[in-house]
């Protein structure tokens, strides 16, 4: 087959590409436009693998995106690009609703028409598959967990822009007939990930000795997914997932931020020991004001892919993290490079309305 992955340059679109190299004989277009969350280095030796084909170009670019189609004819659409990082989102929505919405919506366009133009047998063999994420749900008190019926209730600009992106790909389902499947997935977590999520700019910024900023009283509680695990498990789910299905995929790791951040000195410190300051890296930790609207808690039920597919995440959040940490420590040099594209800093500290504020 050939695949179509756009945002193969990212954190999770990377971690797919590989896989998909790795362990089947498709051809893998990946679309990017290398926005400063890339990093094109992350698809290791893919350059010399006659299956892969890399095109820098803008989702939002529609005829761009007809080329694409009209050369590459792929059977699958995998579409992960998009500006995915939530305190960006907070300082500067607009780009992440001309991305997320926008440019899903010139893609299901693009979609649309080249599937319209195939013989019966090439339309009902294909497929759009749209990466999501558990967001979209909003905020659970302490029980409970989201399925893939729980009701949308998205509250920052990038899971509100995330969520208009699911209904979209809905809609050109239920309107067009486009065959598509959605995955609603986790906090992901792993090799490449752009230093400005919670697990690398920990490990990033005690290397350097700074404060570990944990927001409000760290108790927000996510749910971990390692990205090769998630990786399998969205090549499982475009290979034998149901057209017009939601699967939600989880890591089965629930744990508060301030235990992620306790955890992570604890390995730097069984690693690191000579370069951990005086009282050891845990002495960095430094509560700091909360982001705005931040949900207290998400958790995944991922019953629907294990009793569907037979999928379940291979790596626990104790051998998930150790092997991230490990794999950090041999690529400080790309880590501290992150840098100079922003990583590391505190944004999205847009003040708060009294409204505003954590939504139990
Ligand atoms: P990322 O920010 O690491 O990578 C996004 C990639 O998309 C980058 O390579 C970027 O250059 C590319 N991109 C951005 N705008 C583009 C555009 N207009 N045209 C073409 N390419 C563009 O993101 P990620 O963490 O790998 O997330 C991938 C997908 O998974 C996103 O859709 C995200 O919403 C979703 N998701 C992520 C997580 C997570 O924990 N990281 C969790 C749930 C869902």
């Amino acid at each position: 087959m050939n695949i179509l992955v756009t945002g193969g340059c990212g954190f999770i679109g990377s971690a797919l590409v590989r896989y998909l190299l790795r362990t089947t004989s498709h051809a893998v277009l990946n679309v990017d436009k290398l926005t400063y969350a890339s990093t094109p280095e992350a698809i290791v030796g893919a350059d010399q693998n006659p299956r892969y084909r890399f095109e820098r170009a803008d989702i939002c670019d529609a005829s761009a995106m007809q080329t694409i189609f009209r050369e590459f004819q792929p059977q699958v659409v995998m579409h992960l690009a998009a500006e995915s990082h939530v305190d960006r989102s907070i300082d500067g929505p607009l780009e992440f609703l001309n991305t997320n919405i926008m440019g899903s919506a010139v893609l299901l366009e693009v979609a649309r028409s080249y599937w319209q133009s195939l013989d019966a047998e090439r339309q009902s063999a294909f497929r759009f598959q749209h990466i999501s994420t558990d967001e979209v749900f909003g905020s659970l008190g302490a029980e409970g967990r989201f399925s893939e019926t729980s009701p949308y209730q998205p509250n920052s600009p990038y899971s509100a822009s995330k969520a208009a992106s699911d209904h979209l790909v809905r809609a050109w389902h239920h309107t067009y007939g486009l065959p598509v499947i959605v995955t609603n997935c986790s906090n992901n977590y792993g090799p490449w990930q752009f230093p400005e999520k919670l697990i690398p700019l920990i490990i990033l910024r005690a290397l350097n000795g700074e404060p570990l900023p944990v927001y409000g009283d760290g108790l927000q509680i996510r749910d971990w997914l390692y990205v090769e695990d998630h990786a399998e498990a969205l090549a499982l789910v475009m290979q034998q997932g149901e057209i017009g299905e939601t699967y939600n995929i989880g890591g089965n790791s629930e744990k508060t931020n301030i235990d992620i951040v306790q955890r992570i000195c604890e390995l730097l410190q069984e690693r690191l020991p000579a370069e951990a300051p005086a009282d050891g890296y845990a002495s960095l930790i430094t509560h700091v004001t909360d982001r705005p609207g931040h949900d207290r808690r998400y958790a995944i039920d991922a019953g629907k892919i294990e009793k569907e597919l037979g999928w379940t995440p291979r790596h626990d959040l104790d051998s998930g993290l150790a092997e991230t940490v490990d794999w950090y420590l041999q690529h400080r040099d790309w880590a501290m490079a992150t840098r100079g594209r922003g990583a590391g800093e505190r944004l999205g500290l847009t003040a708060a309305s009294p409204q505003q504020g954590q939504t139990a």
